[in-house]
């Protein structure tokens, strides 16, 4: 998952990303909105459940206070005398006791029929309505309690076309013969009042499916499910149901889970749950109608609306943690470009200095050279000069050497004999000297005796020095002390710097030109002190003398020091021109070996 979130998404992965999430979204607010439907509409059918079994409650305490009545009265003592022995006294006796029971009991109407089906007596018998002396011999509840002892019917009233449940039983006599029938009415109009005021329409069918009771009067003898022809017809048998009856309900009750209908019931069409529950009545079922809508709808919305916001809050939280770590991922990235271009950059600049340092180091090496073959120039004509004046000098002892063997005196010819081999030894430390000198060097320093090199210096100089009668006056330095140098760059630097001296003393024309040369050894460093006498730097050319190019010689090129200063300063030492009250005085600072 972590390494899955690390992948940088292109575009259309985002897209893809977004409609899977989508997808998702719809999948989690139908489940919830299915789920939270199940369980609101479970709730609900628990609800009607409890709901129509208390209606079956109240229309249960309702019927069982009816039927002891006709019970109690087929065993009454005044009713059997009635129908026994007929008079007015009875009658009215027995009239005034129905009349007070119906008061009490709330029933719709009791009455006694005769053993012929004539009502004798009957609780309404001061209305205009008033049941006694009608013939109910033809109704089914006169019939069926005078063949099996009790019936119960639901019917119209024959005079008050009200409907309502007969509940009948026979009188008998002593011997068993059948005196009469007892007969209750009970109306539900006012439990149907209540049902209709609770706003849930409830109704009770019988065994066949027509309904009896009901809170919603058009339904009353519409029957639950279609009848054939012929249970009509048995129905329809002595019984008057008034239009529209048997003609099945405007909904089917279903039987199955969730037991939820459509009908249009006091308005437009809308979802209803319902719910059932026996009655004590045979074959009675009380029904009982719940509106979903309002209820599931809202349960529905709350929980589609918590799963899509759970689902964005997700797809947000999501979406931010990736880009956070498509973030870092990136500024990683970044971080790391950066390092490998700074690496890059350290590398190539570190490359370039290389290449510099070594060019430098060319470039040195090229100047160091041309400076040499200059100065060699220059003191070309001195050391030819030192050459060419013993070279005379053997002529003149060769001369010398062959009148001595003619005169033969083999001890004056060895003499000459050894002049001339010290003179050849001198000739070749001179072109030993110039040879080594002129051969190009690279730097690379080691212990070198200072000394050797101002030896070296001063024989390559000593024709030149000799032609401008410069005294050179060497103190004894520290003995045996060696720097950090090339033995022949030194030299070079030597020879420039006595070369400087001796011109700016011929210049001068000074009357006893003078060049002062020691060794200094002070700790860990070691001095060349080179000092003239002559006329010194002036002022202005001694702020740039190390600057290329500065001469106040006509034929100089002022790269002289410049270079010195270079070849010194590659052995890690100094060269500078030090204060001084008359003439210059140019100091070689080097590390001791
Ligand atoms: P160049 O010898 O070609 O002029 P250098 O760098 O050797 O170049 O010398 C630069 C200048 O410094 C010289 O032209 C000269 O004026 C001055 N200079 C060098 N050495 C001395 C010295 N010993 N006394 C007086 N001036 C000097």
């Amino acid at each position: 998952m972590a390494d899955a979130l690390r992948l940088r998404l292109p575009p259309r992965g985002w897209l893809a990303l977004a409609f899977g999430w989508l997808a998702l979204g719809v999948l989690a607010v139908i489940l919830a909105g299915e789920t939270a439907r199940h369980d609101a509409q479970a709730e609900l059918a628990r609800q009607a459940e409890a709901s129509a079994a208390l209606h079956a409650a109240v229309l249960r305490s309702d019927l069982e206070k009816h039927r002891s009545l006709p019970v109690v009265l087929a065993q009454d003592p005044e009713v059997a005398s009635l129908l026994l022995t007929p008079s007015p006294a009875d009658v009215e006796l027995v009239n005034r006791k129905l009349e007070a029971l119906a008061g009490q009991t709330r029933a719709a109407a009791i009455y006694v029929l005769d053993a012929k089906g004539v009502a004798r007596a009957a609780s309404n018998w001061r209305l205009p309505t008033s049941f006694v002396g009608s013939d109910y011999s033809f109704r089914p509840y006169f019939t069926g309690a005078v063949s099996s002892g009790d019936a119960e019917l639901f019917a119209l009233g024959t005079v008050s076309g009200r409907p309502g449940l007969y509940l009948s039983r026979r009188v008998v006599d002593g011997a068993g013969r059948v005196q009469g029938v007892v007969v209750v009415k009970v109306e539900f109009d006012a439990l149907e009042a209540d049902w209709r005021a609770s706003g849930e329409p409830a109704y009770v069918a019988d065994d066949r499916g027509v309904v009896l009771v009901t809170s919603v009067t058009d339904w009353r003898f519409r029957t639950t499910a279609p009848l054939s022809p012929d249970q009509r017809q048995a129905i329809l048998a002595g019984q008057t149901l008034g239009a529209g009856a048997l003609a099945p309900l405007p909904f089917t009750a279903t039987e199955g889970e969730p037991r939820v209908l459509t009908a249009a019931i006091n308005g437009p069409e809308s979802a209803w749950m319902s719910a059932r529950a026996p009655t004590t009545v045979t074959g009675w079922t009380l029904h009982l109608l719940t509106p979903v809508g309002g209820t599931v709808r809202a349960a529905v919305l709350s929980a589609q609306a918590v799963a899509g916001l759970l689902v964005t809050l997700l797809a947000i939280g999501v979406a931010v943690l990736i880009r956070r770590r498509q973030l870092a991922a990136a500024r990683e990235a970044a971080e790391e470009q950066a390092r490998a271009e700074l690496e890059r950059r350290i590398e190539e600049r570190t490359s370039e200095l290389r290449r510099a340092e070594a060019g430098r180091e060319a470039l040195r090496d090229e100047l160091v050279q041309a400076n040499k073959l200059a100065t060699l120039g220059q003191i070309a004509a001195g050391v030819a000069h030192e050459i060419n004046q013993p070279v005379g000098a053997i002529r003149t002892y060769a001369e010398t050497a062959a009148a001595y063997v003619e005169r033969d005196d083999p001890a004056g010819a060895k003499r000459t004999l050894t002049r001339i081999g010290d003179l050849t030894a001198r000739i070749g430390a001179i072109t030993d000297e110039l040879r080594a000198f002129s051969r190009k060097t690279t730097a690379q320093p080691t212990p070198v005796s200072p000394d050797a090199a101002i030896d070296g210096a001063l024989l390559l100089l000593s024709g030149r020095l000799r032609a401008s009668r410069v005294e050179i006056v060497r103190a004894p330095g520290p003995e045996g002390v060696e720097v950090i140098a090339d033995r022949f760059r030194l030299e070079q630097v030597i020879v420039n710097l006595v070369q400087n001296a001796v011109e700016a003393l011929d210049e001068a024309a000074a009357a006893s030109p003078r060049l002062d040369m020691k060794v200094t050894a002070r700790g860990k460093a070691v001095q060349i002190v080179i000092a003239d006498n002559g006329p010194g730097v002036a002022p202005e050319v001694a702020a740039s003398l190390f600057t290329p190019f500065v001469t106040t010689k006509a034929t100089g090129l002022g790269l002289g020091l410049v270079i010195c200063r270079d070849i010194v300063a590659g052995f890690g030492g100094e060269l500078d021109l030090k204060p001084a009250k008359s003439g210059a005085t140019f100091v070689i600072t080097l590390r001791k070996a």
